[in-house]
């Protein structure tokens, strides 16, 4: 099930949003004890891992602008996050959020971004940083606002509901046309 080729330096990306996707959407989740994984959701890590993609996570965080928390809180509660993963072997390989927000009440971050989605800015940047091959990458969403940044990047936006769906089945299926879509080509 390993997808790259030896010759191949690139590898496709699954972008995934965070809060409803991951982890149950709380609102401003940034404390240990707030994390209540989505059913599935460290399976699905795992196996995009095996399937060698680049795990991606471009997640806005408001709550900094806002003055909720800090960044640091952000950054401490994803090494937590990496810390569960770990435990079952599993890995993302980079954290990518939006700390900003144009209402929020820190002045420096009360701006309108190219970072925060529906932009893609946070895409444009792990593109820069990672050798992905995008054409073949996604982005997994349970937003419109995630929907509208993988369209403004050019790449297929899947629209998440934690409620229905099965993130592991839904990165199944991705993995397999991944892999016979290669074979025709
Ligand atoms: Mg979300
Ligand atoms: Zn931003």
């Amino acid at each position: 099930m390993s997808i790259p080729g030896k010759t191949d330096a690139r590898r496709p990306a699954a972008f995934l949003d965070r809060d409803g996707v991951l982890n149950v959407d709380h609102g401003y989740v940034h404390r240990p004890e707030q994390l209540e994984w989505i059913d599935g959701a460290r399976e699905a890590v795992s196996l995009l891992n095996l399937a060698g993609y680049f795990v991606l996570i471009i997640s806005n965080q408001s709550g900094i602008a806002r003055g909720y928390h800090d960044e640091a809180a952000v950054k401490s509660f994803h090494a937590y996050m990496q810390n569960e993963l770990a435990a079952l072997g599993a890995h993302i390989d980079a954290f990518y959020f939006c700390p900003h927000h144009p209402e929020g009440s820190i002045k420096s971050l009360a701006v309108s971004c190219r970072c925060r989605k529906p932009a893609p800015g946070m895409l444009e940047q792990a593109a820069r940083e990672w050798p992905i091959d995008i054409g073949a990458s996604f982005l997994i969403g349970d937003k419109d606002d995630d929907m509208a940044a993988a369209a403004a990047f050019n790449i297929r936006g899947i629209k998440f509901n934690s409620l229905k769906d099965s993130l592991p089945d839904l990165v199944r299926r991705e993995i397999a046309n991944y892999s016979q879509n290669r074979r025709q080509t």
